[in-house]
């Protein structure tokens, strides 16, 4: 499912209703205090008059009575807060609560650059939301609570089969594995890399992915987890599809630029062409542009990537950070 321009509308609305619900919250709880501790209405009442007088003080360029004012107002509050315990409230009872503190509820963050100049942009729970709505579907939300670090199990790779290029066997492979994208996961946002996890159908590519997207969801990234099926159907609308399609597929576009971790799921399943496959190649070079991570997993060994995608990507695709794995079919294995 995608985002439409009506969907976009609609969760703005509800971050508009997320706002008067805010207030409503505060005003419920001074008017609860009010009742109780009469005198605090009245040191409120002053701290704003007090606001209002330090914004003319510091436009007049006054700095002494900004600077007296601002005492009055710190040991006003200090007041406030005495009086709430007194009465037995947490001292920032009467502040604003919001779900989310770094943009108080509006979606919108703003970001001063190094330039000293300010930007707007949307806030990461504003994306997370989006991404939350039109791309998780039931299955993918399931699969996440089911496959994370700590479910994910050894003992289903093989202590006795080894791999005769490197004579690890398959758990110690697995166990390096598990150990790169644990350390993957607690580095991510302070660290840039990108990462391609690569072996056989079943051997857990997809299990060791979804640990991933767990971790950074619950640290707050937005993770964005797309089949190579549907990224490349998106490219395809994005094209040729009806006005409708690739509006919507410019959505998806802009998501799929944007978001902390792109995951691409099994990449080589997909159908591609010149066109899809020169799209890949844009996605990946504007996220590399903008330090922001891909995670890709394949089928497909080094060689098949080179053969069957341009020498660009492969070239990109040679940069990631390589997990490989190796296994008798787990979910064979599981099943039994
Ligand atoms: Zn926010």
């Amino acid at each position: 499912m995608s985002l439409t321009t009506s969907e976009y509308d609609s969760l703005l609305r509800e971050y508009e209703q997320r706002q008067l619900d805010g207030e409503m919250d505060l005003r419920r709880r001074r008017e609860e205090v009010t009742r109780d501790v009469p005198a605090i209405a009245e040191i409120e009442e002053q701290i704003v008059h007090g606001s209002v007088q330090a914004a003319r003080l510091a436009l007049a360029g006054n700095s002494s009575a900004l600077d007296a004012l601002s005492r009055t107002n710190d040991w006003l509050i200090q007041q406030k807060h005495q009086l709430l315990t007194g009465a037995g409230y947490p001292a920032d009872y009467l502040d604003r609560r919001y779900v989310c503190p770094i943009c108080k509820d509006t979606g919108t963050e703003t970001v001063s650059q190094p330039d000293g100049s300010i930007v707007r942009r949307p806030c990461s729970c504003f994306r997370r939301a989006i991404i939350d709505r039109y791309y998780m579907d039931d299955g993918l939300r399931e699969r996440l609570a089911r496959e994370n670090f700590t479910t994910f199990d050894l003992r289903f790779y093989s202590s006795k089969k080894i791999d005769e290029a490197t004579g690890q066997t398959y758990r110690e492979i697995a166990e390096t594995a598990l150990g790169d994208a644990k350390d993957y996961a607690a580095r991510f946002g302070s660290e840039y890399r990108n990462l391609l996890i690569s072996g056989y159908s079943g051997v857990g590519k997809t299990f060791l992915a979804n640990c991933i997207t767990g971790e950074l969801l619950s640290r707050g990234f937005t993770v964005l987890y797309l089949s190579a099926f549907r990224l490349f159907e998106i490219f395809e609308h994005y094209r040729f599809g009806d006005r409708d399609a690739s509006k919507q597929a410019s959505l998806d576009f802009d998501n799929i630029l944007d978001c902390d971790l792109l995951i691409v799921d099994d990449l080589g399943t997909e159908m591609s062409n010149s066109y899809t496959t020169s799209q890949l190649f844009v996605c990946l070079e504007e996220r590399d542009r903008e330090k922001k991570p891909t995670l890709i997993t394949t089928n497909l060994t080094m060689d098949d990537l080179s053969k069957r995608y341009s020498e660009r990507i492969a070239s990109r695709l040679f940069q990631f950070r390589y997990i490989k794995l190796f296994a008798d079919d787990i979910r064979i294995q599981s099943m039994i």
